[in-house]
């Protein structure tokens, strides 16, 4: 069978009432290829507005959860509370959750199990540094983010879950990778699914790209045959993103 595209939005700590409204309304009204899956990631704050007025068809992701299911925990957002709202997505371990907020492989890792095991099905966010990958550590980093993963998911659990690789330096910064390097590094991560996980695993995640994708490069990185898509930041929040979700017509 083959994989579902699948492009995701993350809004980041960006707009308000009004313009997620906008942003929202525009995508429903919008011609979006019926073959895409769309999922659209607004502040917290936002999530159920966010829900209440996007078509069905449009999933809804947190841009974070907790690994607990309640208690002492200031600040922070369960799973239960996101299926309460109607939620069943979440992006987890984004890099600017593992750099400004310091968070490490194994509670990413714990809050994915968590997400899971509660309903929320998750885009994982994994990615080098550009200091990383001048030190030809790509693959190691990815794949010692995806291990601490593996370690709380059950084989079946990864069903669950879209794989976003995003390189570090390519987040915000107008530098896409080349389809060649994204290309590259998706196809380590599906043989690393083959042998870490299993062969279904390596035949059904989906892995997307995100990093500076627009509507000038989408078209070109959605040939690499494990481009399943994309994770989409700045770009998602202007009208262009209707032209990335259509990349594949
Ligand atoms: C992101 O936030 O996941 C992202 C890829 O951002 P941008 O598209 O702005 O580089």
């Amino acid at each position: 069978m083959p994989r579902q595209f699948f492009v995701g939005g993350n809004f980041k700590m960006n707009g308000v009432a009004q313009s997620i409204t906008d942003i929202v309304k525009n995508l429903n009204a919008a011609n979006l290829d019926e073959n895409t899956e769309v999922v659209i990631s607004p502040p917290a704050i936002y999530l159920a507005l966010t829900r209440e007025l996007a078509d069905p068809k449009i999933g809804v992701a947190a841009q974070n959860v907790y690994d607990k299911p309640n208690g002492a925990f200031t600040g922070e957002i369960s799973v239960e509370q996101l299926r309460d709202n109607k939620i069943n997505w979440a992006v987890i371990g984004h890099s600017e959750r593992r750099v400004i907020l310091k968070e490490t492989d194994e509670f990413i890792a714990r809050k994915t199990k968590a997400a899971i095991e509660g309903g929320i099905s998750v885009i994982f966010c994994i990615g080098e540094t550009l200091e990383e990958r001048e030190a030809n550590k790509t693959i190691e980093v990815v794949t010692r983010q995806l291990s601490a993963a593996a370690k709380e998911l059950s084989a079946e659990q990864w069903d669950k879950v879209v794989i976003a690789y995003e390189p570090v330096w390519a987040i915000g910064t107008g530098k896409v990778a080349t389809t060649e390097q994204a290309q590259e590094v998706h196809a380590a991560i599906r043989n690393w699914l083959a042998e870490s996980i299993s062969a279904h695993a390596q035949e059904s995640v989906r892995i997307i790209y995100g990093g500076s994708v627009s509507e000038k490069n989408c078209r070109e990185l959605a040939t690499q045959p494990d481009v399943d898509g994309f994770l989409v930041g700045g770009a998602s929040l202007k009208p262009a993103f209707v032209d990335i979700i259509n990349a594949r017509i």
